[in-house]
């Protein structure tokens, strides 16, 4: 059949005019919502506050390989299990839930800080691995309170030590394999801290976003939230920071998988996103060289 050139324009503009008079309805089904809080007066470390005093950085973090850092306590092996985490900035509690997998116990917690140029920006803080939990969804803290414990992860699959990520990208969540692995959606966590480390105390509140997590399939089971294919590709670093130490977990590939596999035949009928590409994770992640 052919379409009159002149009726084909018209249903062209009124695609084109469906597709703009959409666009106000989807962003306000979107509307962002936030909660007052306080604008963080500056960084600490998570552990041994504020300064990380007898803690050391047993990995750093690499773009593509870490996309944070693992914390541990001088004394070795499990001795810093149960050790105080602590919530490096004022804050709002956007996360507290044992995702399982390879993550175990984990919280995220919303800064709102002003950069030096003045504007006011937003950074997630996440840690990960917690033996507890001591904070709950909604929950305002302040800069040096505990959140959680350091633990071992699911089922002690690691040697205890915090997985420590700062996010600029407020839409990761526990989606991380939807987004890119480096700079553009995380700072390096030292970095970032050392930058903003003491910032001008203000006595005033500034709307937070929340509940920015992508909301295509906030419960995606996928292959790259497990910590331990994570662990293995991490590549070491040149200059020391993040060399493994002996101590370093190691996880075993094949329980993380098949916990993965459990976890999937548990989970609710993924949406179509969901499955895409599962099982070629699963085998890309066999494959995966270390
Ligand atoms: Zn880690």
């Amino acid at each position: 059949m052919i379409r009159p050139p002149n009726l084909l324009r018209t249903q062209q503009t009124l695609l084109a005019f469906a597709a703009v008079a959409w666009l106000p309805l989807l962003t306000g089904a979107q509307a962002q919502q936030t909660v007052s809080y306080l604008v963080a007066d500056g960084f600490d470390y998570p552990v041994g506050k504020p300064n990380a005093a007898g803690y050391r950085k047993a990995r750093g973090f690499y773009p593509n390989g870490h996309l944070g850092e693992d914390w541990n306590g001088n004394g070795g092996g499990n001795t810093d299990r149960g050790d105080p985490i602590y919530s490096i900035a004022h804050g709002v509690v956007v996360y507290s839930d044992d995702f399982k997998m390879g993550w175990g116990n984990v919280v995220i917690i919303r800064h709102a800080y002003r950069e030096k140029n003045g504007q006011i920006a937003y950074v997630d803080s996440l840690y990960g691995h917690l033996d507890r939990r001591s904070v709950k969804l909604g929950d305002r803290v302040i800069r040096g309170q505990m959140v959680g414990t350091m633990g071992c992860g699911p089922r002690d699959m690691y040697m205890a030590h915090l997985h420590f990520e700062i996010r600029k990208n407020l839409e990761v969540g526990m989606n991380r394999s939807d987004f890119k692995r480096d700079y553009s959606v995380y700072h390096s966590p030292t970095s970032f801290i050392e930058k903003y480390r003491r910032l001008r105390q203000e006595f005033r509140r500034v709307p937070i976003p929340v509940n920015t997590f992508m909301r295509s399939n906030p419960n995606l089971l996928t292959m790259d939230r497990i910590s331990a294919p994570e662990a293995l590709r991490e590549p070491i670093a040149a200059g020391g920071e993040g060399a493994p130490l002996p101590d370093e977990p190691r996880p075993q590939v094949p329980e993380a998988v098949m916990e993965v596999i459990e976890t999937q035949t548990d989970a609710k009928p993924a949406e179509a996103a969901a499955d895409r590409n599962f099982w070629d994770k699963v085998m890309g992640f066999l494959g995966r060289k270390s």
